[in-house]
């Protein structure tokens, strides 16, 4: 039977970050005709952006799936060791402790990726998969006799299909106007992101130093002695800090990273990206599936956002790619039901996680530092505690994972 008959196209993707256009080339993959409307920003365009993303093990795979990660390596650095550095001065101070990917059998983690490539990488390779690039952006969804969602345009026209995968970032017209709740949560916090040299190797390693009252200071290994930063604190801080000349910012990030990488220098303008918490009460109802921002935004520690909404992307795509292939509906509630529960299940407990270790960095309250130093303590002084971090805590076990980011594909196709 044909589900997509009065349709001009079977999946709409609403949004070309990298979560949207990674799931648009995995649906079209799959033969489904898919039209992915861009918003206002060009993907194909390689602009400067100081965020990398560390992509961990089953991220890399739905690279390699992608035939992208290879072409991507020379831009990209491993990471083979992750330091947490307990700088609060609290009562309960942790102490440091190394995560190393070698202790559990692996080569790296995975590969720090800089956003500005792995984007236009990721257009490129939806186009020659087939995928409608749509210029427009997308106003609001309507629905069509519950058998499809027709998406309007905001130069006036409208595109349709029996399923639709809102990718449009954390302010997503297409969750707004199709009425998702979202629980939201303002850190009153930025981050703050740049490119930086150094005088010393980095050893593959990215360190997370907890300041107090402020957030987390994290160094990101980049090929050769260059790193990238994620600096979180508050607002009134962060416009202190964009304000420095650039040997004084130097300067100051050398003091917070108590000199490990030596000398810095070379520090590309910061920019500061607002730190809220949203996250959607149902991740996909009535046709429309949630992915990457638009479903879940959270601070930038522990490197989960984009691993997270990659996820979304490849499941989404396996349960409308098995559907289509087994000729049923592809928009089908069963097929939102799966999604929701499947996805909630990785998603929830991340943003708890990473909620506590913020807030305790935040805060005076003593019980929330305490639990935040009790759980690194642990992680230092006990190996099955650390092992348990390394294998879960960085991304769900290997069969709580969609089909392609799975080590046996990867080995399968190898
Ligand atoms: C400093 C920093 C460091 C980070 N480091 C990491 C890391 O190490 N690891 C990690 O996993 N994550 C990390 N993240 C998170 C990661 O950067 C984001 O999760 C990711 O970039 C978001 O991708 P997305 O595709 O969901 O959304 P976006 O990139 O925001 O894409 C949304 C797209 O929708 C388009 N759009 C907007 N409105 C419309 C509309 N009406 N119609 C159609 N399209 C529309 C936009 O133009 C855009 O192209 C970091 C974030 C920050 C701030």
């Amino acid at each position: 039977m044909n589900f997509s008959h009065a349709c001009d196209h079977d999946v709409i993707v609403a949004g070309a970050g990298p979560a949207g256009l990674a799931a648009a080339a995995l649906c079209a993959e799959q033969g489904l005709r898919v039209g992915l409307i861009t918003g206002p920003a060009d993907p194909f365009e390689k602009r400067h952006d100081p965020r990398t993303i560390a992509l961990m093990r089953p991220s890399v795979r739905l690279l390699q799936h992608l035939e992208l990660f290879e072409p991507l390596k020379e831009v990209s650095n491993p990471l083979r060791k992750l330091r947490l550095v307990d700088d609060t001065g609290s009562l309960f101070s942790a102490p440091a402790v190394t995560f190393n990917a070698a202790d559990a059998g692996w080569d790296a983690f995975g590969w720090n990726v800089p956003l500005q490539d792995l984007t236009p990488a990721l257009a490129q390779k939806a186009q020659a998969l087939g995928v409608e690039f749509i210029r427009d952006s997308a106003s609001g969804v309507a629905h069509e006799r519950q058998r499809s969602v027709r998406v309007q345009l905001q130069s006036g026209g409208e595109v349709s299909a029996p399923v639709v995968l809102a990718a449009d970032g954390r302010a997503s017209r297409i969750r707004e106007s199709a009425g998702f709740i979202m629980l939201r949560h303002d850190y009153e916090q930025v981050a703050l992101g740049c490119f930086f040299s150094h005088s010393a190797d980095h050893d593959d390693m990215s360190t997370e130093y907890h300041k107090p009252r402020q957030g987390a200071f994290t160094t990101v290994p980049m090929p050769g002695r260059r790193s990238s930063l994620v600096w979180m604190m508050r607002p009134q801080a962060a416009e202190e800090i964009m304000a420095l000349p650039e040997r004084e910012l130097a300067r100051r990030m050398q003091v917070e990273s108590h000199g490990d990488l030596g000398r810095i220098h070379d520090v590309t303008p910061p920019r500061a990206f607002p730190m809220t918490t949203s996250i959607a009460h149902d991740f996909a109802k009535e046709r429309i599936v949630l992915i990457g921002e638009a479903a879940h935004a959270v601070p930038p520690i522990g490197a989960q956002g984009l691993n997270m909404s990659l996820r979304d992307a490849a499941l989404a795509a396996e349960l409308i790619g098995d559907a289509f292939a087994f000729g049923d509906d592809f928009g089908a509630e069963s097929i939102m039901h799966d999604y929701d529960r499947i996805r909630r299940r990785d998603i929830f407990p991340r943003k708890a996680a990473i909620h506590v270790v913020n807030t305790a960095l935040l805060t005076d309250f003593l019980p929330y530092q305490a639990i935040r130093a009790g759980a690194i303590t642990l992680a230092a002084r006990v190996p099955m505690i650390r092992d348990i971090i390394m294998r879960q805590g960085l991304a769900p076990a290997d069969e709580h994972l969609p089909r392609i980011m799975r080590e046996d594909a990867a080995q399968e196709a190898a």
